[in-house]
């Protein structure tokens, strides 16, 4: 018999989730996690909890409330003189999120019987995992299924070499201990804006690099370029088609070379983040020896139920590829977990969220009008800006806008696309809707509160027929 049902190897949210959902369906559970603090400690749910999501969502709330209080306060009759920033108490917030987040998973394991195991793992076989404790020691332990969860690292590139102290990637750059004067960021995708984001709010003077012609390649292009006045407007230098070639330390500032359609230019900064991307984690896990394919990038390759080519060994997260996002691992986990315990499960990436965490925040589920043009899909469009809403205009940011995307002939939702005050959370009932196959007469015959933000998504689900009452 072997020593569990399923070994997770990852404590991210992909890992921790598939291990409590693993323990939750009555197998007998280990997750292994190589995870170390600063000071030295084993800390669980990877780099969502310890690096990623959950820190820079602090920082940005920390900033936010920061970028209220002098420009917008005073328009609510709210003096704030004599404001200051104490960094390292918001560095100290910070940390505490993390904490109570990071030892919230223990006690999950913990409550479900999950057995934490700390360590670095390697595939001894295919069904046998090698854990190396930080001593040195190491033990051999057996399960039925192994899951793989190692997650990513941040994408370094040569001609900007991270050196931690000037030259950071997102970890550094969550850790200043002091506002930059001048910040160079390297790539406009989601952690280049919303780090960019924290920073330009404490003071920072924020220039991007990004290598590709457009902004936000993924998103609507209208919501893209929408999305592009309004972080100018705020003060972002930012160039598209950057062409970064080097990127030297002397003096404690950094010069950074880049060529752009004008020729050769030069940006000096005193910090600049390295923010061009993610690859898989698979480093001496011991994958391709036996047997399970990995792609050209690295990714490990997986079939529509994340089974590699080794009938015991699946592989969820960020290691897979498609979106590298935290909720998409974690219902990677669940699907796995079912699967292994025998059940029917169904991974629907149709319908997964996107969000990028700016000011006014992104979000979007479904099709772009690109994607649909290019399929030949014949759509309609109803369109509603914050402008028109009463309740943007009572929080005082009116910014953006709620696009939806119908079918022309059958009236499906297709996509919907917003940007605006709260877009992180209006773009769930976005996905409830997609994931219940609605049309947009559907939303549009769905009764929202007064006034709520959420009314923009109503208005815009009139607009597909031209029905919009306030705009
Ligand atoms: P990870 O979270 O990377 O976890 C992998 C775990 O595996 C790690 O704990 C690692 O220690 C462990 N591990 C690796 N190899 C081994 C081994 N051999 N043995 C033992 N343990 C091992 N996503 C969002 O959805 N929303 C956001 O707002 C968001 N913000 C982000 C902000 C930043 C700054 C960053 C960097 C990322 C952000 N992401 C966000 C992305 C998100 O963090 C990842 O998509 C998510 O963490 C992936 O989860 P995962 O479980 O696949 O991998
Ligand atoms: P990204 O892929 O989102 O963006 C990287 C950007 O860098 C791209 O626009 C790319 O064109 C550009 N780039 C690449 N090489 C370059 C170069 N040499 N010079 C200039 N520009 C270059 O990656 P990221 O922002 O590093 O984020 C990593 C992952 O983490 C992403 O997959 C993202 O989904 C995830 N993440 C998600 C969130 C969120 O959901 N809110 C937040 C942060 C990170």
């Amino acid at each position: 018999m072997a020593d569990y049902n399923v070994i997770v190897i990852g404590a991210g949210p992909a890992g921790y989730v598939a291990a409590i959902r693993c323990a939750q369906l009555g197998l007998k559970t280990a997750c292994v996690d190589k995870w170390v603090t600063l000071d030295g400690n084993p800390s669980l749910g990877g780099t969502c909890l310890n690096v990623g999501c959950i820190p820079s969502k602090a920082l940005l709330d920390s900033s936010h409330h920061y970028d209220f209080m002098q420009k917008q306060a005073a328009a609510h009759g709210i003096q704030c003189d004599n404001l200051s920033i104490d960094i390292a108490a918001m560095q100290a917030r910070k940390a505490k999120i993390i904490t109570m987040l990071t030892t919230g998973i223990a006690s999950l394991f913990k409550k479900n019987k999950v057995a934490h195991l700390f360590g670095t793992a390697h595939l001894a076989g295919d069904k046998q995992v090698e854990i190396t404790a930080q001593d040195g020691n190491k033990q051999t332990l057996t399960a039925d299924n192994i899951i793989i969860a190692t997650g990513s690292v941040p994408v370094q590139i040569p001609v900007a070499p991270i050196d931690d102290h000037l030259i950071v990637n997102s970890t550094g750059a969550l850790a200043f201990d002091s506002v930059p004067k001048r910040l160079g960021v390297i790539g406009a995708g989601a952690i280049g804006l919303e780090l960019g984001s924290v920073w330009n709010r404490l003071g920072s003077q924020v220039t991007i690099l990004e290598a590709l012609p457009n902004f936000l390649q993924m998103a609507d292009r209208k919501i893209a370029a929408a999305t592009l006045r309004e972080m100018k407007k705020q003060g972002f230098k930012i160039h598209l088609g950057a062409n970064v070639t080097s990127a030297t330390v002397a003096n404690e500032e950094v010069t950074v070379t880049y060529e752009d359609k004008k020729g050769s230019q030069q940006l000096v900064v005193d910090k600049l983040i390295v923010a061009v991307g993610r690859k898989p984690n698979t480093e001496s896990l011991g994958a391709a020896e036996l047997g399970i394919q990995i792609t050209d990038r690295g990714f490990i390759q997986v079939d529509d139920h994340c089974r590699t080519a080794v009938p015991s060994i699946y592989a969820i997260g960020d290691v897979i590829g498609g979106p590298m996002l935290a909720h998409k691992g974690s219902e990677e986990g669940i699907v796995v977990a079912e699967l292994i315990a025998g059940q029917k499960s169904e991974m629907s990436y149709e319908t997964i969220p996107y969000v990028i965490y700016t000011s006014p925040e992104v979000a979007w589920v479904g099709k772009t009008e690109e994607q649909l043009k290019l399929a030949g899909v014949e759509y309609k469009v109803g369109q509603f800006p914050f402008m028109a809403s009463g309740r943007a205009r009572a929080h005082g940011d009116t910014s953006g806008m709620v696009r939806i995307l119908a079918d022309a002939q059958t009236d499906r939702l297709l996509g919907v696309h917003i940007l605006g005050i709260s877009a992180s959370e209006l773009i769930a009932e976005a996905v409830v809707a997609m994931a219940f196959e609605s049309s947009a007469e559907d939303l549009a015959k769905t009764i929202h509160a007064h006034p709520t933000l959420s009314e923009a998504v109503h208005e815009a689900a009139l607009g597909v027929d031209g029905r919009m009452i306030h705009a």
